[in-house]
């Protein structure tokens, strides 16, 4: 059944004609290229990395960047680009997100002119791989506590420590790795082939199964002078890598809801129990226009954000708004969409119970939906309700 994307406001004529056309051309390359193998990647654990050149090619990766092979378009085309990509699974625009916002982005914004010529042209074309090592065994929520350190010496640093949950960790080609030097968050360029350096992938996860997870081990990892993001110090760098990949991820989450009800509508339209089609029947009908509201606020929503973001009016409280909103409204519609579908619905051969299981680390990574309302608690209250 071909894909029909909901647009129940007619949003479609609020875009530019790029924006469009940028969109549509990723929706096609989801159809053609991500839906007939997600679902065997997602049951193995593997992560289809035969889609990064194709991304690379198609100039989806850091594509809101200008210039060092970047293809410039706006946040709201950079934002419709994760739209899409999580339509075919979360784990995929994850891989994007890390790629473009978590590693490009502080490197096209805080990195020297060699580092921008070294890792910007070849990550674009998607022949190195970039991952963000923020988060530690011990200090999720609160990475400000991080007990990774680098250390100056005589040729660079020597950085030590542990980074836990990493995206793209193992298969990365650099690692931007946050770490205190002499107390103070910095972020180091940290190839991975370095001396010191091991990533070890995290086994056993029930969701974003086709993206790679790993643990990073710094031992007395020697890294040269050129290591060092020299435009950024301080929790500013990381959070402000996290403001680009929330918006991106705002919008994926969309596309999760979209693909659920898109397979709950032709599903509940097949399926006849007692006299007729389930979508004939009042509660299944509440349930998919609850989803097609809900959808529809989160579209203007990130509609809006993202010409914010166009004019740099957008603040990180309304980042975390639409990210705390659109996530929990995705992760509820999957799990709609799976009771529609009855007992099919905890199969793999249907979409929407992978969505419902990769949502949940969605729901959890970038900052937990707890933890963003905190943050627009704080912004609405001039009062903190957690230590910063
Ligand atoms: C699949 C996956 C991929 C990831 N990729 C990356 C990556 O690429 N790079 C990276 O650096 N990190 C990554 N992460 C880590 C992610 O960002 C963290 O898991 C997240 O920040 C939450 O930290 P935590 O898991 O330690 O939970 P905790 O911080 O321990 O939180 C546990 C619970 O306590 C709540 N809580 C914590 N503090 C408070 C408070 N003050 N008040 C009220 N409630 C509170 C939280 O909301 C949550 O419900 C990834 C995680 C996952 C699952």
């Amino acid at each position: 059944m071909a894909y029909a994307a909901l647009d129940f406001y007619g949003i479609d004529e609020l875009y530019t004609h790029e924006e469009r056309m940028v969109r549509d051309t990723v929706r096609e390359l989801v159809t053609s290229r991500v839906m007939p193998s997600i679902g065997k990647h997602w049951s193995a654990g593997t992560f289809p990395h035969e889609l990064v050149a194709v991304f690379g090619e198609m100039g989806l990766l850091g594509p809101s960047l200008t210039g060092y092979g970047c293809a410039g378009i706006s946040p709201t085309a950079y934002g419709l680009i994760c739209q899409e990509l999580e339509r075919g699974d979360s784990g995929i625009r994850s891989f994007a997100s890390v790629q473009s916002s978590l590693v490009m982005y502080p490197i096209w914004a805080f990195g020297s002119e060699a580092q921008k010529q070294k890792y910007l042209p070849e990550m674009a074309a998607g022949r190195a791989i970039g991952c963000f090592g923020l988060t530690e065994p011990d200090f999720g929520s609160n990475p400000t506590g991080m007990l990774t350190t680098a250390k100056k010496t005589a040729g660079g640093y020597v950085l030590n420590g542990t980074k836990r949950w990493i995206t793209n960790g193992s298969v990365a080609h650099v690692a931007l790795v946050w770490a205190k030097l002499e107390g103070k968050v910095h972020g180091f360029l940290v190839p991975t082939k370095s001396k010191g350096f091991t990533a070890r992938d995290i086994h056993g996860k029930w969701s974003l199964r086709a993206s790679v997870t790993s643990e990073l081990i710094m031992e007395d990892c020697e890294v040269g002078e050129d290591a060092l993001l020299p435009g950024v110090a301080g929790m500013r760098g990381p959070l402000s890598c996290l403001s680009q990949a929330r918006f991106g991820i705002c919008y994926g989450a969309i596309g999760a809801a979209m693909a659920c009800y898109d397979e709950a509508l032709s599903y509940a339209k097949d399926r006849v129990q007692f006299s007729k089609p389930i979508a004939g029947y009042q509660l299944v009908q509440r349930k998919l226009v609850d989803m097609v509201s809900e959808i529809t606020k989160a579209q203007l929503l990130c509609l809006r954000m993202g010409r914010l973001k166009e004019s740099d009016k957008l603040s990180p409280a309304q980042i975390s708004l639409a990210k705390r909103n659109n996530v929990a409204m995705a992760r509820d519609i999957a799990r709609d969409a799976r009771d529609i579908l009855g007992a099919n619905g905890v199969t793999d051969e249907y979409q929407c119970g992978r969505h419902m299981l990769n949502l949940e680390s969605v729901y959890t990574y970038e900052g937990t939906h707890d933890i963003h309302t905190l943050v627009v608690g704080q912004e609405i209250t001039g009062l903190a309700a957690f230590d910063s």
